[in-house]
């Protein structure tokens, strides 16, 4: 029997949330209450450097004014907690040295500045800087080091990171829900930090640590993360562990159909693009927008019923929808015809 539908809902707390994450947020819960599933809400806070104060509650509070109540999170118990990162931190660190121990995984002690010279001298050569074992010679990390010398290093107190070390002339090939089959060559890729020199997992390794032992089955999520699932995916074989299935949402697109829509995008056309009100910044509660209204018309930013009803309650779409029906293509607003379009650009 195929184990019970769980799907979550991932933020880091950089401040309001945007339409695009509401819509992933709604999807998520979309999907769970379809499958008789879970949704969860886990707060993202390892980059204490983009934290912003009161970005949760926000959250949390933009969730609750929409009605997709979140099953297990913060102030919701289940038993998986805690559901803030900042507050799992001890767990990550028995998983970095799990795969540093199988070979997956190497020490670091390059310096921020040399990697900036490295990344430099490659721009003005019209090159991409890589950073994989590869080119370790130009590299400072433990491959090459003996277990007396690394054992030195380690010692002597120096910063180091984790990177993950990706093998070389793989051809790796994997499904995305939307996206279909995709296919990247392993030396293309670059051994992604891990662990950083403050102790911290980068999102990464908590990102799948987490979604392993929450036990999540699909992970919904915008684009923008495409990039990072060959990562993720290789993670799991890894750790030995099953991969969920991944759902890589179209993006909500700026006007000229290049980058993501922003709050400036937003303010210009006269709309929101926050539920709630956020410093300066009207949002739909506000502006008078019933939340039934905000749902459905993000609904249909990135997905279609396949039917000519327009209107849905929420039980409706938790009926109708299915990521099938997802689209490939970014939804974007058209000013001149004042509505918005779900095509390619
Ligand atoms: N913390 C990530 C974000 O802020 C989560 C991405 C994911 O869902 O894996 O979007």
């Amino acid at each position: 029997m195929a184990a019970p539908v769980r799907v979550r809902f991932a933020p880091s707390p950089t401040g309001p949330l945007h339409i695009g994450g509401v819509r992933t947020a709604l999807y998520n819960y979309l999907f769970a209450r379809k499958h008789g599933g879970s949704f969860v809400l886990r707060i993202e806070d390892t980059d204490q450097k983009r934290f912003v104060e009161g970005a949760e509650q926000y959250i949390a509070e933009s969730l609750d004014w929409l009605n997709i109540p979140y099953d297990e999170g913060p102030g919701r118990e289940g038993n998986y907690g805690p559901y803030r990162q900042s507050e799992r931190q001890s767990l990550y660190q028995e998983y970095v040295f799990q795969l540093i121990d199988s070979g997956w995984a190497y020490y670091a002690f390059d310096r921020p500045e040399a990697l900036e010279a490295h990344r430099v001298d490659h721009e003005k050569k019209g090159k991409t800087f890589i950073y994989n074992w590869h080119n370790r010679e130009k590299l400072d990390n433990s491959l090459g080091l003996t277990s007396e010398e690394l054992a030195k290093r380690l010692d002597s107190g120096e910063a180091y990171t984790v990177r993950f070390k990706w093998p070389k002339d793989e051809t790796l090939v994997f499904t995305d829900i939307i996206r279909g089959e995709i296919r990247i060559d392993t030396n293309t890729l670059d051994d992604k930090v891990l662990f950083k020199s403050d102790g911290m997992p980068t999102y990464h390794l908590a990102n799948i640590v987490d979604d392993h032992l929450m036990e999540i089955t699909h992970v919904i999520r915008g684009e923008e993360w495409l990039p990072s699932l060959a990562l993720h995916v290789k993670l799991y074989e890894a750790f030995g562990w099953k991969a969920p299935e991944f759902a890589h949402l179209p993006l909500i697109l700026k006007p000229s159909g290049k980058g993501k829509l922003s709050k400036r995008d937003g303010d210009k056309l006269g709309f929101p693009v926050f539920p709630l009100q956020w410093e300066e910044s009207i949002g739909y509660r506000e502006a008078g927008y019933f939340p039934e209204a905000v749902v459905n018309f993000l609904a249909f930013l990135g997905w279609n019923p396949g039917t000519e009803q327009e209107l849905f309650s929420l039980e409706e779409l938790v009926d109708a929808f299915s990521l099938e029906r997802v689209h490939k293509s970014g939804a974007r607003f058209d000013p001149d015809k004042n509505a918005w379009f779900n095509q390619h650009y």
